[in-house]
């Protein structure tokens, strides 16, 4: 009798949809969390998670039951401890919401994503401390990325692929032979092509949602304070010379717009995130660039073809937690990465109360031009 049993115990989506149109229906039950509503749900469905439904689901007893949760398992352990109970008429969904879509029956989803968002951020909104909320966040934000070179090139696709509503891209530079080996955002056909240009084609195309601004100039103390003033909520420094690292750092703490730092040698890299009033800015590091003399060249530097991906991948990783608010972002943290030991490692780097722009008396106060000379390969 007890495979009998376990028939009436489930139905299938159709039967169920059939069952709920019918006049005097069932009840329909869902079971899940409530983190997983935003997945969306069966339209006049009673939310009771399953651990409440001992103390909540009493005043249905003489109602015909339905239960779902997301794939019908949890959903059938329920009915079956329930019929044990001497509910006479419970039944699980089988296979779920997850059958019921797949059904194509309606689903009745949160408001914020449409349908085509939930299946290209799905990954994200299963995630907890993301969800619909969260995705809606990204969608949201603005960021503004110096630098489409080496750490710019992962930094935005990926950006881009998460659904950052609004993406900036700075940079005066044309795509060159020599930049493929690394800077994976541009392609050998963009050759000769601005760097924004080739980037902003390549993100629309990636994803729709994404406004991609391209401004192909570069970072000056003319325009830095027009674009700071846009209200970007993260910058990303990909900038390949020291006086544009400088003037945005500068202008960043002016403005208090966290930057997410990263710089690569050869097969060396960090990352930080220098977030005004919560930690170290760049100059509380390195009050004044080096003398030019003393910079490698941009000739002799050289970088592992990789490296700028990973580096460029983590100053990614620390902009979507900056704008979701979730996790320990790298502030007041220097994360170092030698690609030839395979090695991480960590630095706790402080705010110096003696900083030229960030600290209690700032020497700096207004942008300073440096002479241009290369930082290290982009
Ligand atoms: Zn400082």
């Amino acid at each position: 009798m007890a495979s009998d049993r376990e028939v009436v115990l489930q139905i299938d989506a159709a039967r169920a949809h059939e069952l709920l149109g019918a006049d005097d229906g069932p009840v329909l039950v869902d079971i899940r969390e409530a983190w997983e509503l935003e997945q969306g749900r069966i339209a006049d469905s009673v939310h009771i998670p399953m651990r409440e439904l001992d103390e909540k689901l009493e005043p249905y007893r003489e109602r015909s039951i339905v239960l779902y949760c997301a794939h019908g398992n949890r959903s059938l352990r329920a009915a079956k401890a329930l019929s044990e109970q001497g509910y006479d008429e419970v039944v699980s969904l089988a296979g779920g919401i997850d059958a019921w879509g797949k059904a194509g029956l309606p689903l009745e989803l949160p408001d914020g994503l449409d349908e085509s968002q939930r299946v290209r951020y799905s990954r994200h909104v299963l995630i907890p401390e993301i969800g619909v909320q969260g995705q809606k966040r990204l969608l949201d934000a603005q960021v503004l990325l110096v630098g489409a070179g080496g750490l710019g090139s992962p930094a935005a696709l990926y950006l881009a692929a998460a659904g950052i509503g609004r993406l900036g891209i700075v940079d005066d530079d044309v795509v060159d032979e020599s930049n493929l080996q690394r800077q994976v955002l541009h392609s050998t056909a963009a050759l000769g092509e601005l760097k924004v240009e080739s980037a902003a084609r390549r993100l629309r195309g990636l994803n729709p949602d994404v406004v991609v601004s391209p401004y192909g100039e570069r970072l000056t103390a003319d325009n830095v304070d027009g674009l700071l003033e846009e209200g970007w909520d993260v910058v990303v420094d990909g900038a390949d010379n020291f006086p544009t690292r400088y003037l945005l750092n500068d202008a960043s703490v002016w403005h208090g717009v966290p930057v997410v730092h990263g710089s690569i040698f050869r097969f060396e890299g960090q990352i930080t995130v220098f977030a005004p009033s919560r930690g170290p800015c760049y100059r509380c590091l390195f009050p004044q660039p080096p003398p030019p003399e003393l910079a490698p060249s941009c000739a002799e530097g050289g970088v592992l073809g990789v490296l700028p991906g990973v580096i460029g991948s983590i100053q990614g990783a620390e902009t979507l937690k900056l704008v979701l608010g979730i996790g320990e972002p790298l502030i007041g943290r220097l994360l170092l990465y030698d690609a030839l030991a395979a090695s991480f490692d960590e630095v706790a780097v402080r705010r110096d109360a003696n900083c030229p722009v960030c600290g209690d008396t700032p020497t700096i106060t207004e942008y300073v031009d440096y002479v241009e000379f290369c930082d290290r390969p982009g």
